[in-house]
């Protein structure tokens, strides 16, 4: 109902930017050219050695890793996050991740990379928001690169209690609850996969996730999120 009455709305209105609030153009979408030229891109792919890799270092290898862009207290990056995350807007988080990939496709970044990994939810959490952020992401991601998307993991209890732990329970906490779909994972034997998340913060939940997949014999494991706000 609700995307009906978005759909509904489209119709009456013109659509405006989600950044700026601006009239689109006819070919733009959810973005305007003005707000994608001043995303606060972070080139972090252009290192192979950065803050998102320095995040997994001496914990567990990756061998490529970027946030594509920063994350602003009261940015567009915040607004646009908050709408993916809180709004139901689940497009926005194809949009980005769709656009993310038409810059980099050119670069190093994902060129030996066979699929796009999200980092799931907690399915009681997936029902509440109605689709996972991570998965909208690697979707746009996936689509634009050509790969396809597999949802390898499994995230198998709420972690409610995790933002009052501290750095050493956080990492227990993770490492327990996320873990691998075993069918699934056989046909990624010595594969590149990529890990997606919307946001790198302290890295724990993605850690989780790369120890997890590590269970897949001889895969190369890299990390991409669409923003960082450490
Ligand atoms: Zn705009």
């Amino acid at each position: 109902m609700k995307n009906y009455l978005h759909a509904f709305s489209n119709l009456c209105y013109p659509s405006s930017c989600l950044g700026c609030q601006q009239p689109l153009a006819a070919q733009e979408e959810l973005v305007c050219l003005n707000c994608l030229l001043d995303l606060p891109l972070t080139h972090f792919h252009k290192r192979l050695s950065n803050p998102v890799t320095g995040a997994f270092t001496g914990r567990v290898p990756i061998l490529r890793g970027t946030a594509y862009l920063f994350f602003q207290q009261g940015g567009v990056v915040q607004q646009l996050l908050h709408l993916l995350k809180y709004k139901n807007r689940p497009e926005v988080g194809v949009f980005l991740g769709g656009y993310a990939a038409s810059t980099l496709k050119a670069g190093s970044f994902f060129r030996t990379v066979d699929a796009v990994v999200p980092v799931p939810l907690h399915p009681a959490k997936e029902a509440q928001r109605g689709y996972n952020q991570a998965l909208k992401i690697a979707q746009g991601l996936a689509d634009e690169l050509g790969l396809p998307v597999a949802p390898l993991l499994l995230r198998e209890s709420a972690s409610e209690s995790q933002t009052r732990k501290g750095r050493y329970d956080r990492y227990l906490n993770v490492n327990t609850i996320f873990s691998l779909l075993e069918n699934e994972a056989a046909e990624w034997e010595g594969k590149h996969l990529v890990v997606v998340d919307d946001v790198l913060t302290t890295g724990a939940t993605l850690e989780g996730c790369l120890l997890a997949l590590q269970g897949i014999p001889e895969v190369k494991l890299s990390v991409f999120t669409l923003a960082y706000a450490p």
